[in-house]
């Protein structure tokens, strides 16, 4: 697979990825590693290692009930390999994408940015998204509304939240998708996540033991309540921060109804277990700050990931940009970002997703690509995902 993805061998690469699917729809990452013959040669003990450790953001255990399929893609594109930090955080791409204004564009007057096309400002939550009655479109286009009211119909819409939030937190016509779309949304799976930070007054963690010769605390994976503890800085004499647990489902449950404060006690209370004689409290400098993303409003849940049997609905959700079988008064709206996305919870897939709807968005308006460059909606018949029915 890895060889097929280097040479760029999209035939390889689709063949094998094609036996993968029909076989391991169906099994879950636990049942895949306990039937195989590496572990069985083993000990459930060492399954219990393994899931222990996994891969940077925390156990591979909390994976044990998704799809397998989900992992191989996973591992197969290295998806969680050679990271890199961004300095100012990860939030900078998407504010720099869009204050870009590029010089060498042709439709637009060159200098234009979307923060330009967009008066400077995003609009607001969107609460609706009905039908709309454009007499000029032969669709009568998308009517989004927003949350304090304002009400604009575009002839075409790509929604790119949590797609729970079609139904819970927006009111969507029921009749701009299949029954079976609709399934497809409600079904998704999402992975539970929670995050607490604490700032500190310096690295202090690069301190030298006397008596180890060794740093007195490091980046630490536990059984307990935290599970991994990040450290984080940006030079020796600077403050620094602490992601003190970063966990996943049954393990950020725990955290839910807990407050910043009573997690960041618990935390330090156990990691005082693991470092008995530091004092990682007396560093901390301001006020923890924490996440749940499953309970807030905006998310729901950290991101999808699917379970055993989830394939169809993901190819649903996938294939749904190209539109040239949907009847007239479902086409126009697009389905983008992570949930759409077969490697959720990885930015990357996201952006896939994204350029499949500017194909669709395009097609949808009459447009088409250069024939030397086809688009995914192009080259469809060809590569798209396997029916497994
Ligand atoms: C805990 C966690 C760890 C992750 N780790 C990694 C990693 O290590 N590497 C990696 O590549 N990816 C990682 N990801 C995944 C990455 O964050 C996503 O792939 C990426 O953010 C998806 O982009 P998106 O635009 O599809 O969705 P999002 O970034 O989720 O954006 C969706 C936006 O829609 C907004 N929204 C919701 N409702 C409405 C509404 N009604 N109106 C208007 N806007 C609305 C939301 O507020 C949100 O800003 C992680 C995600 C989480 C949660």
């Amino acid at each position: 697979m890895q060889d097929a993805i280097r040479h760029r061998d999209a035939q390889t690469l689709k063949r094998l990825w094609n036996e993968l699917v029909a076989r391991f729809d169906d099994e879950s990452f636990y049942g895949f590693v306990a039937g195989s013959e590496a572990f069985k040669a083993l000990s459930w003990k060492h399954i219990e290692t393994f899931g222990q450790v996994g891969f940077g953001s925390g156990g591979w255990d909390t994976d044990f009930p998704n799809s397998v399929l989900e992992v191989l893609r996973v591992v197969f594109t290295d998806a969680d390999d050679d990271h890199r930090g961004i300095v100012g955080g990860a939030q900078r791409l998407p504010e720099s994408l869009w204050r870009h204004a590029p010089e060498d564009i042709v439709h637009w007057p060159a200098g234009t940015s979307l923060e330009s096309l967009h008066g400077g400002a995003p609009r607001g939550a969107v609460t609706g998204i009905h039908r709309g009655q454009d007499g000029s479109l032969p669709d009568g286009g998308v009517t989004i509304t927003e949350k304090w009211g304002r009400t604009t119909t575009y002839p075409a819409a790509v929604v790119t939240c949590q797609s729970w939030l079609l139904s819970a937190r927006i009111d969507t016509d029921e009749d701009l998708f299949t029954p079976e779309m609709w399934n497809a949304i409600e079904k998704s799976h999402y992975m539970l996540s929670s995050k607490t930070f604490v700032m500190v007054d310096r690295p202090f963690w690069r301190d030298i033991d006397p008596e180890t010769g060794r740093p007195v605390m490091s980046m630490t994976l536990t059984d307990r309540l935290p599970r991994a503890t990040y450290l984080l800085d940006e030079g020796p004499d600077k403050p620094a921060a602490i992601l003190l647990s970063y966990t996943w489902n049954d393990d950020a449950l725990k955290w839910l109804p807990l407050d910043a404060d009573e997690r960041t006690r618990l935390m330090l209370h156990s990691l005082h277990k693991i470092y008995p004689t530091l004092d990682i409290g007396s560093h901390i400098i301001g006020q923890p700050i924490t996440v749940s993303w499953e309970a807030d409003p905006n998310f729901m849940g950290a991101f999808k990931n699917n379970l055993p049997g989830h394939y169809r609905y993901q190819e649903k959700l996938f294939n749904h940009f190209v539109q040239k079988d949907l009847p007239q008064h479902q086409r126009g709206i697009f389905l983008a970002g992570d949930d759409i996305s077969f490697t959720a919870g990885w930015a990357d897939g996201a952006v896939t997703t994204a350029l499949n709807a500017v194909w669709g968005v395009m097609d949808h308006l009459g447009g088409s690509t250069a024939t030397d460059n086809p688009g995914p909606g192009d080259v469809w018949d060809e590569l798209k995902p396997i029916a497994l029915d």
